[in-house]
């Protein structure tokens, strides 16, 4: 608390990030980042770069726009890009929702959402969802300023399809509809496919989980040009270098390694269903999953006291306690090895 705050400062309640401990041989199933390394063409891409570090970088970035326009067949003022998706989810906030109606989304969705209401003034309605955990999207029928939900879904994994996303775009022609998939490359449908057909669909993406670069901070949205001219209209009032030379470059060159990126994707679409397939043998009941990450629930033992246990065993999971999933672990799909690892000291904690 000090005088000095503004008044807005005093009512804030911050996010706080998923730990990043500083302890060496972790089993870090935490976060959502991907178990294994980016591209060796991506790292080649960085040291090229790095050479040109004296000189400020493009500020439009003009070569990775152009880069993920020809990747989602897009034209390039479709495209904006920002330093990490929540850099971009941050100027969309400022950019759309402050408006005479509220901006809505799940009780259950990325916990940033109402951060950012707070932090731009936000008027939010939270929608249930249905007792499956899912979206229904008749329940975005009442005119709002605006709409925005994770899909798939975090924490709960839930996908939800194209038909249902066209259908909350189709309810709310009069505000911006976004939505945000930061786990759409791990088998989900794009909504990108909509972003022609309305122009108040805008799709935000980011680099931090299926393209292993959440250390680099990039993310991106894709929309009509109109919408991307107002998050151009916020960036350049903000920020005129979000994305540095190191992180143009690398996401430049991590789109051109798609043979890689998608293998990648494969590998975790394949540890998701085993490390699923396991926790049941375990009496644990699991959210389908269309994300990096389960939401898990055992019968009879206290989601936080495995949590803990795990933890004595170097092994991190998320534990939210959020209003009903007080019983639930959200836990990262690792590689192979950090996945039987997990299942394992599971099998100790809940079978003795
Ligand atoms: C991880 C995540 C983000 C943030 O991604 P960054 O690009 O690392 O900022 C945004 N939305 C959802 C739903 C996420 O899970």
């Amino acid at each position: 608390m000090s005088r000095l705050w503004s008044a807005n400062v005093h009512t804030l309640t911050p996010y706080v990030p998923g730990e990043q401990p500083k302890v060496e041989n972790l089993i870090k199933l935490n976060t959502n980042e991907s178990p294994y390394p980016p591209s060796p063409k991506v790292l080649e891409a960085i040291e090229q770069a790095a050479k040109s570090l004296r000189l400020y970088p493009d500020p439009v970035s003009a070569k990775l726009k152009q880069t993920l326009a020809d990747y989602h067949q897009l034209t390039s003022d479709q495209i904006f890009v920002g330093n990490g998706s929540d850099e971009v989810l941050a100027h969309v906030f400022a950019a759309f929702f402050k408006q005479d109606l509220p901006l809505y989304f799940p009780d259950l969705t990325y916990s940033f959402y109402p951060v950012y209401a707070k932090l731009f003034e936000i008027e939010t309605v939270t929608v249930e969802l249905n007792a499956k955990f899912e979206i229904d999207p008749n329940d975005y029928q009442s005119p709002a300023g605006g709409v925005i939900f994770a899909n798939p879904n975090a924490p709960t994994g839930h996908l939800l399809g194209l038909d249902a996303v066209r259908q909350i775009a189709r309810q709310q022609p009069d505000c911006a509809v976004v939505v945000d998939e930061a786990y759409i490359d791990f088998g989900g449908q794009s909504a990108v496919a909509l972003v022609n057909e309305f122009p108040n669909v805008l799709v935000v993406r980011t680099y931090s989980k299926s393209r292993a670069l959440a250390g680099s901070r990039v993310g991106y949205a894709m929309g009509n040009s109109e919408l991307i001219e107002g998050l151009n209209r916020v960036k350049d009032s903000f920020n005129s270098y979000p994305i540095d030379r190191l992180a143009e470059a690398a996401a430049v060159a991590s789109v051109e390694d798609n043979d890689y990126f998608e293998a990648c994707c494969e590998k975790v679409i394949a540890q998701r269903e085993w490390l699923a397939a396991e926790l049941s043998k375990l009496d644990f009941t699991t959210l389908p999953s269309f994300a990096n990450f389960v939401l898990t629930e055992h019968a009879t033992f206290d989601a936080k006291t495995i949590a803990t246990k795990l933890r004595d065993q170097h092994i991190i999971v998320r534990y939210l306690g959020a209003a009903r999933i007080e019983n639930h672990l959200r836990i990262s799909v690792g590689d192979e090895a950090q996945n039987q690892a997990l299942i394992n000291a599971l099998s100790h904690i809940v079978q003795g």
